[in-house]
């Protein structure tokens, strides 16, 4: 469990901030539950056979008498409370996210621990293959607004529902049991309880011997095979590069059909940043009516580890001028401009080119505007990309507001 120091705090505002603001570009809504439940809730709603239920909850009875649990997952308990408060019978269809902390009790390591926090977003009443498909581009419109889209990789993979999982779940059971000497404990177990959860298992010895496993995709019923096709279809009109993952499973039992996960690399063995995907039984599970959903969860504390390797980057940009009086105040009037329009600008008058850069790049800045005696000649300015390697471009002085605005680190 950590302290999170002043130095760092800002960095959650502005992972916290941008969840708040492109959540809500997709319709999403706030609702903050309670950090603790019942315990009961988790048993039915998690699974009793997965890591989480079996190893990581804080469970305590309290003064009553009654079990209760720190939270180790956000979906059931925002379930709970759309249930609870029937949002459901308000509106057919409900788009929530939350934000904060989580409690497992885990083996602390690197960008694992046992209080840690995440940005959770459900959205229920939508069976839709394009329903899914918005959702894993909201996530990952959060990650590469956060990182930059060069350090993700979105896997995707469909788990099938009631009708054919079973099939393929006989199908993995027979190829498990013909390797069964060379599982874990668990797994041993697991195989006959819940064999997709040996895919997910991360000793070496369970990871060597599901090599040459069947998979699932191979036995999706028609429907679940059309809702795939039409999810990965929809995640390339949103502009979503993905790669099928057919190995991918999630630890909790819930998820049914559409699955994902959102790694980073710069993270080492803890690389997965979010994951999530459909489930339409839970809901029903719950004690709710039987209506599907589909929802996910970011890791905040993963996410900041690799802001911290990247930069920290400043809302606003740095004007690189040369030391001529008439360019400087062409600079001096774009400035005014800017500021005007509530963007935050700095320059270093008077230093060289280089060193004007360095300290552009040095403050975060994710971009610079140069103006020089071309620049003033044409009725011009060049823009830098101070975070990805793509070509200057030119755009013109009249534009500057326009094109200025929608770069601007949000
Ligand atoms: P899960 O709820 O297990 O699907 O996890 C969703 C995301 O939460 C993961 O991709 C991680 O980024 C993050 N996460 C899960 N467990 C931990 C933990 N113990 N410490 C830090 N982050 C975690």
């Amino acid at each position: 469990m950590n302290d999170i120091l002043p130095d760092e705090a800002a960095k959650w505002r502005l992972v916290e901030d941008a969840t708040r603001t492109i959540f809500s570009l997709y319709g999403f809504s706030e609702l903050r539950p309670p950090v603790m439940e019942r315990t009961e809730l988790f048993l039915r709603g998690i699974g009793d056979d997965t890591d989480v239920v079996e190893k990581q909850m804080y469970t305590f009875i309290d003064k009553s008498g009654d079990s209760v649990t720190l939270r180790p997952e956000a979906t059931a308990c925002v379930l709970r409370a759309v249930i609870e408060h029937g949002l459901l019978n308000k509106d057919p269809i409900v788009k929530l996210y939350s934000i904060g902390p989580m409690f497992r009790y885990e083996r602390p390591q690197k960008g694992r621990y046992r209080q840690f926090h995440q940005i959770n977003a459900e959205r229920l009443g939508e069976d839709g293959p394009l329903a899914d498909a918005e959702t894993l581009a909201m996530a990952y419109n959060l990650a590469s607004s956060i990182l930059g889209s060069d350090v993700l990789l979105m896997e995707v993979n469909s788990l099938g529902c009631k009708q054919c999982r079973p099939v393929f779940q006989g199908a993995l059971q027979r190829f498990l049991a013909s390797r069964q000497d060379n599982l874990c404990g668990d797994c041993k177990r697991r195989m006959n309880t819940n064999p997709l959860r040996v895919l997910d298992c991360k000793v070496p010895a369970c990871k060597e011997a599901v090599q040459g496993a069947p998979f699932i995709e191979e036995h999706l019923c028609e429907d679940c095979r059309t809702h795939y096709a039409t999810v990965l279809t929809g995640l390339s009109a949103f502009g979503v590069h993905y790669e099928k993952n057919p190995r991918l499973v999630r630890g909790l039992d819930y998820y049914t059909r559409t699955t994902f996960e959102i790694t980073a690399t710069g993270l080492g063995s803890q690389n997965a940043i979010a994951g999530g995907g459909r489930y339409d039984d839970l809901l029903n599970i719950l004690g709710g009516p039987a209506v599907g959903g589909i929802g996910f969860a970011f890791g905040i504390e993963r996410m900041i580890m690799l802001m911290g390797e990247r930069q920290e980057r400043v809302k606003g940009c740095f004007v690189v001028t040369q030391a001529e009086p008439r360019v400087e105040q062409a600079a001096l009037g774009l400035m005014t401009e800017l500021r005007a329009a509530g963007i935050r600008v700095e320059a270093a008058f008077g230093k060289s080119f280089k060193a004007q850069m360095r300290r552009a790049d040095k403050a975060g800045y994710p971009f610079c505007i140069i103006i020089g005696a071309t620049e003033v000649d044409s009725s011009t300015l060049t823009v830098k990309d101070m975070i990805n390697d793509v070509p200057q471009r030119t755009i013109k002085r009249q534009d500057a507001l326009e094109e200025i605005k929608p770069m601007l680190f949000s």
